[in-house]
Formats: structure tokens, sequence, C-alpha cells
């Protein structure tokens, strides 16, 4: 079975949605995973923020904007006047709902409600369309799945139990429908897999069911070797390893969810990548096997960045100092992505600012502390091993024009990461591809 997920832009018009018939066989066994339509989730973080500022007004009149953008792909989508009559009912229900946030008190519960809109639209919409054309399939609930724990973790084992019992006792169905990104959290509240979460939940459905393959479906042709929206003439990479696909989108590269690659890698799913717009082209396969030697790979960042360093005498020759700086962040669960040590300092990234204020004043115990804001993490991923050499001097090169803050290099085989200064990114991603490839 395979699990296929699209993107806003893919179900982005109801010509799009219409096209993806194009793209899957009706006929396969298969889930297919939705994203909201293209600017929706925009639209509803916006209506949210109204809600949030007290701004009903602004909220109404997003909403009403929202509500006409639906009506209008209704009537394109549907052509019949059940098709309508049905896609009518949907809207309306979705919009009152979220209408009726107006007259009350606006939490981040009612906040992750509204977000949730999106998915649940455009799944409906695409199981009554598949009816109307006659094509039998099953909407697949991701609330009643999709879980995640205290940590904001996903709980795989209890996706895993739920996902299995819903296609057995559906097992007449062979094309079932999910909505990505949404999911309930540890109190049973309506939350979200973060902006882009619908990648996630194509590889934990994956993961889950131990599907032969996850298709990701998106408007470029495949997981480029730069920042496509920075760099000019970026290019496919036909394959890449989990390794090297988890590092790109964790450092930044936007077209899959950071966290996306881990659960298709853990039960050893191949993740293909592919192109809405050019379904011929063959895009990127990220598997096991996926790596190439002996050559450079990728470049993304990661912007948002704040850059500590803690500098201190007392952690000349002294062990057990390393462990409790880092309980310090442990203890605010604050993950670290970038460290670099000297004898007597060490400076590490996090972008998780929200304890940024009480992680500073633990780390004065040790010692002085520098905080530097807006900083971008800009990673290079390649076939760097023990045994390559040159690589670093080729990157070191391509950025002697600009101040770095810090250098990584060694932590795996496969990356060079540097801090910058969020101004110096553009000219930093330019001068390396232009170094590198
Ligand atoms: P979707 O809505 O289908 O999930 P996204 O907008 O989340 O699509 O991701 C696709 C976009 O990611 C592309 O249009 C491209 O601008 C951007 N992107 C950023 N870095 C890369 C990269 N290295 N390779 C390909 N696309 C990238
Ligand atoms: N609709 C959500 C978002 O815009 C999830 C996704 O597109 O993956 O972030
Ligand atoms: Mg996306």
């Amino acid at each position: 079975m395979k699990v296929i997920k699209f993107g806003g832009t893919s179900v982005g018009s109801a010509a799009r949605i219409k096209g993806l018939l194009d793209i899957i066989d009706p006929n396969a066994r298969q889930i297919v995973v939705l994203s909201a339509v293209a600017g929706t989730t925009n639209a509803l973080v916006e209506i949210a923020a109204a809600y949030t500022n007290g701004d009903k007004a602004k909220a109404e009149q997003d909403i009403e904007a929202l509500r006409a953008h639906y009506n209008t792909l209704i009537g394109e989508l549907f052509s019949t006047e059940e098709g309508r009559y049905n896609g009518n009912e949907l809207i309306n229900y979705h919009f009152d709902l979220i209408a009726s946030f107006s007259n009350q008190l606006f939490t981040p519960i009612e906040e992750k409600i509204i977000l949730a809109q999106g998915e649940l639209i455009s799944t409906s919409l695409f199981h009554f369309y598949l009816t109307e054309i006659g094509v039998r399939s099953k909407l697949l609930p991701a609330l009643d799945f999709m879980k995640i724990d205290e940590d904001n973790e996903p709980k795989i084992d209890f996706i895993r139990e739920n996902v299995n019992e819903l296609l057995l006792q559906s097992s007449d169905h062979n094309f079932f429908i999910t909505q990505g990104y949404i999911c309930r959290n540890s109190f049973g509240e309506i939350d979200n897999l973060r902006r882009g979460g619908s990648d996630y939940t194509a590889s934990l459905i994956g993961a889950a069911i131990g599907a032969e393959e996850i298709q990701i479906w998106t408007d470029i042709d495949g997981m480029h070797n730069n920042d496509p929206r920075i760099v000019k003439d970026t290019k496919p990479i036909a394959s890449l390893s989990f390794d090297e696909a988890a590092e790109l989108a964790y450092f930044g590269a936007k077209i899959l969810h950071p966290q996306s690659v881990f659960p298709a890698q853990r039960y050893n799913v191949p993740v293909r990548i592919l192109n809405t717009m050019a379904p011929q082209a063959s895009g990127t396969l990220i598997s096991r096997e996926g790596a190439a030697k002996g050559i450079v790979r990728s470049v993304a960042a990661k912007d948002g960045i704040v850059a500590i360093r803690i500098q201190s005498s007392r952690m000349l020759l002294a062990y057990g100092f390393l462990r409790r700086v880092f309980e310090v962040f442990e203890r605010y669960k604050t993950p670290i992505d970038m460290i670099t040590t000297s004898e007597v300092a060490i400076s590490l990234t996090i972008d998780d600012t929200r304890y940024l204020a009480d992680i500073e004043k633990e780390l004065k115990d040790f010692g002085t502390v520098a905080i530097d804001l807006n900083q971008t993490i800009v990673c290079v991923v390649g076939d760097f091993g023990p045994n390559t050499h040159g690589y670093a001097s080729r990157v070191l090169d391509a950025v002697k024009h600009l101040p770095v803050r810090m250098i990584s290099y060694g932590g795996s085989n496969y990356n060079i990461s540097l801090l910058l200064q969020t101004e110096h990114k553009v000219e930093a991603l330019r001068s390396l591809h232009n170094r590198l490839f």
C-alpha cells in the first residue's frame, strides 16, 4: 500500500483537485493525505490572530473572504446539484464554526481548532468530488488516530494500532483519504504537527502501516541542491539517503517538514518527492541506499537561530561542565542544534527561544554569557567521511568574505554547518552554490 501526500498547491484549485486523478490510480489500494487548499492555513492563522487581538471586525472580514473563495471553488469543482449542495453545506458548517468563536473566550485551544479546518475541508471536498464522479473512497478521520504526547512527540504505537484498526474496519475499501497536519494532543484536544506538518502525517502513516512507499507530491520536481527561492539554477537531486534528507529538512529545506524523514527512516519506507505540475519528472527518491559517494549534495539554511556563548575559566581541565550546561537546556526542553567548544568556552545554538531568559539566567552561574539573535545556520550536506578531503576548505573559501560565527564539521559524515548573521544568508547560499556546484 502506498501513502500519497498532496501539498497545498497540489489541491490549490478545482482544476488541481480534479487533476489528482491523472496522478492517482483510483483502483489502487492507497491512503491519500491532503493538506489544506493553498493559502488556507495562512488565512486561518490571520483569523485566529484577529480573534486573539480582540479584533472581531477583521476576523469577520477575513472569514467572509475565505468563505467566498471556497464558494467559487465549489462552483467549479462540482457539476451536479447534489455535489454543489454537499459542498455548500460543508463550507457553511466549517465557516459557521469558525465564526462562532467570536462570542467565546479565545484561547490557544480555539486557535488550534481553527487551524484544523483547512485539512478537514480539503479532504471532505475531495471525497465528495470522488463520490460525484463515481469513485469509491473512504475518509479516515486523522483526529481518531494521529496523536502526540505531552512533549508534542507523535505516539507511534497509538497511531499504528488505531490506523491499522480503522483500515481493518473498512477492508472493503481500497481508496482512503485523510487529513495531513492535524492531530490530538495528550489532553485529547485538537492540535497540529506544526506548519508543513502534512509531510509528517504521511511519513507517520507510512511507518505505521509499513507502506511500500510514501509519495510527497508538491510544486517542484524534488529536493533541489539549494533553496530555489533564493538561488537561481538549482537542480533536483535524483536520490538521497534518509540521513542526508533528514539533515536538509531539519536545516531548512522547506520542501519537507523538519521531522518528516525520521518515521520513514526508522521503518525503512522509501520516500519519493514528486511534482504535481510535472508528474513525469522523476523527482527525488529518499532511501537507505540513496547516498552518493564523493560529492556535495545540497545546501539549506535555517533562520531564527540564537547563538549562546558561555565562557568560564572553570571549564579549564574540568569534567562534568558540559553536562551541567546541557542539563539547563534539558530542564527547559529546549533542543540544541549546533555546538562548538574551546578549552574555556562553549558556543551553541537553539531555535526555540521560549525560555531564553530563564536559560540565560541559569547559565550565568557558570560564567559570562553572550547571546546573539538573528542568526542563520547554513548547512552543506554531502559525503564528508573520514577519507575525504578538501571540502571544508571549499566551503570556507566560499564564505571567506562573510563573518562566520560558528563552524561545525565532523559531527556526522555528511554535514558541514556554518552559523552567520541572517543578513548574510542570501550571499552565503549563492556563493556556496557557485563554488560547490
Ligand atoms: P507543499 O505545499 O506541497 O507542502 P511547500 O511549499 O511546503 O509545498 O514545499 C515546496 C517548496 O519548498 C518549493 O516550492 C520550494 O520553493 C521550497 N524549497 C525550499 N528549499 C527547497 C529545496 N532544497 N528543494 C526544493 N524545494 C525547496
Ligand atoms: N496546511 C498546513 C500548513 O500550511 C500543513 C501543510 O501544508 O503541510 O502548514
Ligand atoms: Mg509543505
